[in-house]
């Protein structure tokens, strides 16, 4: 039997991350980039107008109220996309609109609001209403991103504010790691899927889809593969099923009993890189690694017990997941928290209570639920966090400080 941060130690090392794909704009949201880019622009590429209005060379000591130098010819009109610049000459203005680039020599920009216009017989005018200044309403060409500049470091996660860097600066496709596929098998005789009808005898696997929704969740693709018999010759074949995918997360059948094989079947087919760990719930834990396609693939053994399989999953398997797309942040994240309620522990082991934190005046609570039990799920439905009651402790008492790991933000922040 070997430690919690001994198994989790032993699970990371052996976790490759995937190999990195190019990937277009949108399909790289909430990917880990692995390259960094650099920008190969000035943005904005050219000075531009940030207003819809009139350009022109602004005299100097110029002032509104003196009407000999406040009037100047409407010489011309300016779009964006225009291919063509005007040249603007003293005493001339041009008719420009946002976005459009600055004619050469105009360093200002009266909004329109701020302008009115004369019209003679042959000739428009423009007279400007508020005092402008030297590069009013410019924006700078290079004032966002300098041609060089790095916009995107390999580890970051690509979030759509990111996108439209990259878009802005002309680039289309980036380098990240991909979302792995994962498998997911369940054991046992008495399970059937959710959505059946229950004969006297059967249960429905929840497990599988805790699985495949907390695998979802950490960004990979979960691929329900079934619910294999507590046999040999049908836990094999659904490992069959399973060897297209870079790991498998199977539930149940792993412990002591009678007919739980798939330690049997596994060690046939790879590597026990361990079974046994001094947690509770979820001691019978296996890690293994089995002949993929191509490949070596990691096979993660959880107990059925589907708390033991949802703190199995928080605390080694979503980390493993997370690492294979890149992200190596700590995860679930771990602090110290005052506890509300005593917590007993009668495993001799270091069991994993689930409770719920809150952030009360600055200080983080832990509110234990009263339902240690491996099989109670609905304890688990107002939690947020585990926190850890070591194995030679037998009573944690109230006010006690606890170490903890929130796997769920949102009643904290
Ligand atoms: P085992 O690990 O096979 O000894 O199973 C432990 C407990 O978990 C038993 O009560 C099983 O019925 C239950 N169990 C096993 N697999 C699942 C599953 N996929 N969904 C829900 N409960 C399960
Ligand atoms: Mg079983």
């Amino acid at each position: 039997m070997i430690n919690p941060e001994e198994a989790k130690q032993i699970i990371l090392e052996s976790t490759e991350m995937l190999e990195s794909v190019e990937l277009n704009l949108i399909e790289s949201t909430s990917r880990i980039a692995s390259e960094n880019i650099l920008t190969k622009l000035d943005l904005p590429i050219w000075n531009n107008s940030s207003m819809d209005g009139f350009a022109f060379i602004l005299p100097e000591n110029f002032d509104i109220n003196d009407e000999s130098i406040n009037k100047f010819i409407i010489s011309g009109n300016l779009f964006p996309g225009d291919e063509y610049l005007p040249i603007v000459n003293k005493g001339e203005a041009i008719k420009i609109m946002t976005g459009a680039p600055m004619p050469p020599k105009a360093n200002c920009v009266v909004p329109i609001e701020n302008a009115k216009i004369i019209k003679n017989d042959d000739s428009e005018f423009v007279i400007f209403t508020k005092q402008p200044k030297i590069s009013d309403y410019i924006r700078l060409k290079g004032s966002d991103f300098k041609k060089g500049e790095n916009i995107i470091t390999v580890g970051q996660k690509i979030r759509p504010y990111d996108i439209a860097k990259l878009a802005a600066n002309g680039i289309n496709k980036i380098k990240v790691f991909p979302q792995p596929k994962i498998s997911i098998i369940a054991s046992g005789n008495e399970l059937i899927n959710p959505g059946e009808t229950l004969s006297a005898s059967s249960i429905y696997d929840s497990n599988s889809y805790s699985i495949a929704s907390m695998v979802r969740e950490a960004g990979g693709i979960p691929d329900i593969i079934g619910i294999a018999k507590d046999e040999i010759s049908s836990i094999e074949s659904n490992l069959r099923n399973a060897i297209d995918s870079d790991a498998i997360i199977c539930s149940a059948g792993v412990s002591v009993g009678d007919k739980d094989f798939i330690k049997e079947v596994v060690s046939e087919q790879g590597k026990i890189n361990f079974w046994s760990v001094n947690i509770q719930p979820g001691k019978p834990f296996l890690y293994s690694h089995i002949q993929g396609r191509g490949k070596e693939i990691p096979f993660f053994g959880l107990p059925g017990n589907p708390v033991s399989v949802m703190v199995l999953m928080i605390k080694f398997v979503i980390p493993a997941i997370r690492k294979m797309q890149g992200d190596e942040s700590v995860y679930p994240k771990q602090t110290k928290a005052i506890l509300a309620e005593q917590i007993v522990n009668n495993s001799k082991r270091n069991m994993f209570a689930r409770v719920k934190i809150e952030n009360i005046n600055g200080e983080l609570i832990a509110k234990p639920f009263n339902n240690h039990d491996s099989h109670i799920i609905s304890s688990f439905s107002e939690s947020n966090a585990l926190a850890n009651i070591p194995e030679n402790c037998k009573i944690l008492k109230a006010g006690a400080e606890v170490d903890v790991e929130i796997f769920d933000n949102s009643n904290i922040l």
